[in-house]
């Protein structure tokens, strides 16, 4: 019986652990992949399905990319009405940190196709991965969520997986999320022997811990409010702290491709939905709506990543000193802080407000001593760059 609303009603980790069933698993060989491909129906479903693996193929040197189909923005239904736009920001940042922790070198696509709706977007979401696998070259593995694993979110991401599994001639491994709760080992819920397991080593497990632990909002208060609890409940996540993964290799030949009986649907669904496209930019008051939140959202005060991103930038500068530098994206400033200090001039530019009302206390008595600051929405960047004839000679940077 599949019940995914009931966390009381799960099949508890222990019973798991208890069981032989581990036992009678065969090991996954891995001596093939050559490039991984890794689905997500949501933020967070990598790295609970196969975050240890993603680990293992990133230590091998091996080219990966994680594919996130939709931005989870549905997961707390009871919030209020800004709450949606704003967990899926959480979730977008959460789960670049917890890819990056697994695979510093993966490359992450978020597709934002709508949370809930997936079933609709089944051909979108197949081109997005058809267009991560080449056929040309052998041993490429796709890793989805499993076809029976009962939410149709993860369904859906199954069978655009497989779909573009026989378009790219890739081989296409499920894995279970949500039976280790539905289920139990004495239930005969899996594909006769295609039950594989990836035992982990000690460091994976740590890698895979380490981004579970970022998906669950650590040092973000949104998790705070009522309504608002991780959506990953502890009991829930004890099933993704083994020492191994589970992934079933799916036969292609049996792969029900999606008919064309229901394209019409699809592209209405499409245009209806109109989900930000990669590569399109998000209006400013989302990023405003962010900031006031919570002033430090890209953890760039907390996080190594930042720290060391920041000295490397820094470090990677020709000169000593600039007479002038313009910086586009400077968020709350603190790297503009540190470029302040090696120039005479700065221009430091975002679009969101609130982030530059922190910006501009950071650098408080900066703008008045030798160097001359200004920081700026970005509606005037263009401007700014057209008028900025010092900028010859200067420093020009754009944060991500
Ligand atoms: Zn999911």
């Amino acid at each position: 019986m599949v019940n995914l609303g009931q966390w009381d009603d799960g099949t508890p980790e222990k019973v798991w652990a208890a069981s032989d069933w581990r036992a009678r698993l065969p090991a996954l060989p891995i001596d093939d992949l050559r490039r991984l491909v890794v689905v997500a129906a949501h933020p967070d479903d990598e790295t609970l399905g196969a975050g240890g693996l993603i680990a293992r193929v990133a230590a091998l040197g091996l080219p990966i990319s994680v594919l996130v189909l939709s931005n989870g923005d549905q997961s707390v239904p009871d919030s209020s009405p800004y709450s949606a736009e704003r967990l899926a920001a959480i979730r977008r940042i959460d789960v670049m940190n917890a890819v990056a922790a697994l695979a510093p070198d993966a490359t992450l696509r978020l597709l934002e196709l709508p949370d809930g709706a997936l079933s609709d977007h089944v051909r979108d979401a197949s081109a997005a991965i058809t267009a991560e696998v080449l056929p040309e070259q052998p041993g490429t593995w796709i890793v989805a969520p499993w076809r029976a694993d009962g939410h149709p979110d993860h369904i859906a991401a199954g069978d655009a997986a497989a779909d573009a599994a026989k378009a790219g001639n890739a081989r296409l491994f499920e894995y279970p999320i949500w039976a280790w709760h539905w289920s139990s080992p004495t239930e005969d819920v899996w594909p006769d022997d295609a039950l594989r397991a990836l035992d982990l080593s000690h460091a994976e497990r740590d890698a895979k811990a380490r981004a579970l632990g970022l998906h669950q909002g650590h040092g973000h208060e949104l998790y705070e409010a009522p309504g608002d609890e991780p959506l990953v409940k502890p009991q829930f996540s004890a099933h993704f702290t083994r020492g191994f993964e589970t992934f079933i290799e799916a036969g292609i030949e049996a792969v029900e491709v999606d008919s064309d009986s229901d394209s019409d649907a699809d592209e209405e669904a499409s245009t209806r939905q109109e989900p930000t496209r990669p590569g399109e930019s998000l209006p400013a008051p989302f990023f405003d709506q962010l900031y006031r939140g919570e002033s430090d959202p890209w953890g760039v005060e907390t996080r190594w990543y930042e720290e060391r991103k920041r000295a490397l930038t820094l470090a990677a500068l020709p000169r000593q000193r600039f007479r002038s530098a313009l910086e586009l994206g400077c968020s709350t400033g603190v790297l503009t802080v540190e470029l302040a200090a090696r120039c005479d001039e700065l221009l430091a530019v975002d679009s969101a407000e609130q982030a530059l009302e922190i910006a501009r206390a950071r650098l408080g008595g900066a703008a008045e001593r030798q160097v001359r600051t200004q920081v700026s929405a970005g509606g005037v960047a263009h401007r700014h760059l057209r008028a900025h004839h010092s900028l010859r000679g200067g420093v020009l940077l754009l944060s991500d």
